[in-house]
Parts: C-alpha cells; structure tokens; sequence
C-alpha cells in the first residue's frame, strides 16, 4: 500500500510502499476513510526544531487524525469488532510503566505517537491499540469524525481556560485550532472574538460559521482592534507567535487568564510585574483526556454541517504534497485527505 512517510531528519516527506499491516495482540486494523492534515503534520515536514525525538522512529507514515472502519482484528479482541466505524487516539501507551500501572496513562514514559513514533494514517490502512479507539456515532459522516483529534485539543483548550457563558473570549490565530476553539467556546454561551494575520480565507471560514467579531491584522493594528472588542476575560492563544504573549496581555482582564495551545518556535517575553499586579494566570494546554472524545463525537454529531464548512480542501493521498502547501500557506482551515470509500 502506498503510504506518506518522514524517512530522514531533514524536510520533506516521501511517497512509499509498505506492506500491509497486520494487527498484534490487543490491536485492530482500520481502513482509513479521511485523515486530516494537521499543524503538526506541517513541522514535521518542515523540519521544525523539536521534533527530533522522531529519529529513531523513521521511516515513519504520518497521520494522526483520522476515521476508518475496523478490518482485521488481532488476538484478544473480539472478531464482531470488525466493521465497526473509529475513530482513536493516537496516544499509544505501555501499560507497564509506574504511571501506567497507577492509572496515570498521561504520564506515560513510553509513549507512542500514532503517525509520530509509529506508522499513521497517511496509508490505506493504520494498525491501533483496539482500547485507542472511539465507536463513531451512527449518521457522523467519517470525514467529520477524521475531525475529532483535533476538536479534542480544541476541547481541552477551553476546558483549561474555563470559559463561561457571558464572558468575552479572544481567540488568537484562526487556524483550525483556533476555529474549533471559537466553535466550542461559543457553544458555551461566551462572545467570542478571533483575530489573524492576513488570514483572510480563514477568516472568512469563520464568517460563515456565523462569527462577526474577527480582525485581520493586515487591515487594523492589532492594538486598536483588541481596544475596540476588549478587555477580555479569557485570551486563546493558537498562533504560535510569541511576541503575540505580550502584545494580548495588555487586554486581559484582572484575574483573567492566558491559555496557551500554539507551538512557539522560541520563547517569549512577558511583563511579569502588570501580570502579577492584574493578578493574571498563564496556563498550557494540551492532550485531552479520553472521554473528551466522546464528547467531541457528541458535538460533532450535533454540529456536522458547520463543520463541513471547516474542511476546505478533500484531496487524494497521491494530492497530499499540495495539501500540505495549501495549510502552509494559510489557503487552507482544514485539508482532509480521502483514503478510502467512506461510509
Ligand atoms: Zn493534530
Ligand atoms: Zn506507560
């Protein structure tokens, strides 16, 4: 089967033929239906300092978003899995580290990454602990469910920043990240206002979502466009721009907090001594726990047709280089890639 792998420490990806998996005890093998492109997906391909722990890993399929339906099962699962419609984590853990074996799974010290640290879901087929997957629910599209890792994220975004109904949230970067963060607090009965840098086809994704408050840096100053909406009870930052920290402090209100979910090529600098005096909390956010996916399922079940306006682009696997340029480029909020016939 064809597959799209990172096959050396250095930028760029390749197109490969691989064997078809076949799945070890506790495991099954999902063909792929759509797996989706992520930011992470476009470091690795880049390059980008960080991702250097993938070495020994390589050759290795990327694709850690995805749905697909159950096709083999390995031994210790039940053979009526097969045919059942998944999506999964692609958190892999040992089961038998001290963290595991206290339950605290997050803390894995040998974790693996599905589409990281062991072959993805760029390929027809993806082999995954049976435990990692989610059952999707009956009439959620598999394209959309392909959409669940990342609305996990998203999820655990707004969870960390405790976002309230009535409260006015800014999202930072409108990014798929950044767009499933402005759905979800929105749902939770928050104003929410998104701001990008000439991000226009992105921007205008969410003005089809329905969103009214958005500002495009390129055609505002950022200062006079944050006086105008703010101050702010909660910021999201999900641009990875560091110096955008310090810029956005100045509009969060006293005792609001700061949550963080871009990937940061290098530190920032923040005035410390205004944080402290407006009583202000920084905090980090990132994997989300395992029912948030089934909750994320939920929402997406609810909400297929505004989410079918986040998927910009549907290309083939053989496509896939050009979708990795288009969500490089900023063309693209979410590029789905089609593997499979979905059901
Ligand atoms: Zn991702
Ligand atoms: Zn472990």
């Amino acid at each position: 089967m064809l597959a799209l792998q990172k096959v050396r420490p250095a930028a760029g990806l390749e197109f490969r033929t691989l064997e078809e998996p076949a799945p070890q005890a506790g495991e099954v093998v999902v063909r792929v239906a759509f797996a989706g492109i992520c930011g992470t997906d476009i470091h690795i391909a880049a390059w980008t300092p960080g991702y250097g722990a993938m070495e020994s890993a390589m050759p290795v399929t990327l694709g850690h978003e995805f749905a697909g339906t159950i096709e083999r099962v390995g031994p210790g699962v039940a053979s009526d899995a097969v045919g059942t419609r998944v999506t999964a984590r692609p958190s892999v853990t040992c089961r038998r580290c001290a963290a595991c074996l206290a339950a605290d799974e997050d803390n894995c010290n040998n974790r693996k990454g599905v589409g990281i640290a062991r072959n993805g879901a760029f390929a027809a087929l993806v082999r995954v602990p049976y435990r990692n997957c989610h059952t999707v629910p009956e009439g959620v599209d598999l394209e959309i469910a392909a959409l669940t890792e990342p609305m996990t994220v998203c999820a655990e975004a707004v969870a960390t920043a405790d976002v309230r109904a009535g409260q006015a949230v800014l999202v930072m970067g409108p990014g798929f990240i950044g767009q499933g963060i402005a759905l979800l607090a929105r749902a939770r009965g928050a104003t929410v206002v998104v701001a990008g840098r000439d991000d226009q086809a992105r921007l205008s994704t969410l003005a089809k979502a329905g969103f009214m408050h958005l500002i495009d840096t390129k055609e505002t100053a950022l200062e006079d466009a944050l006086r105008h909406y703010g101050p702010f009870d909660a910021i999201i930052e999900a641009a990875g721009v560091p110096t955008l920290v310090n810029a956005c402090l100045p509009f969060l209100n006293k005792r609001g907090n700061f949550t963080v979910v871009g990937i940061h090529p290098k530190p920032a600098e923040i005035d410390l001594t205004q944080l402290v005096r407006m009583h202000q909390q920084i905090r980090g956010s990132y994997r989300a726990p395992s029912q948030t996916w089934d909750e994320m399922l939920l929402f997406l079940q609810q909400n297929q047709q505004v989410m079918h306006g986040l998927i910009s682009h549907q290309l083939s696997l053989q496509e896939a280089l050009h979708g990795f340029k288009l969500a490089q480029e900023r063309v693209a909020s979410k590029v789905m890639l089609r593997l499979g016939a979905g059901l």
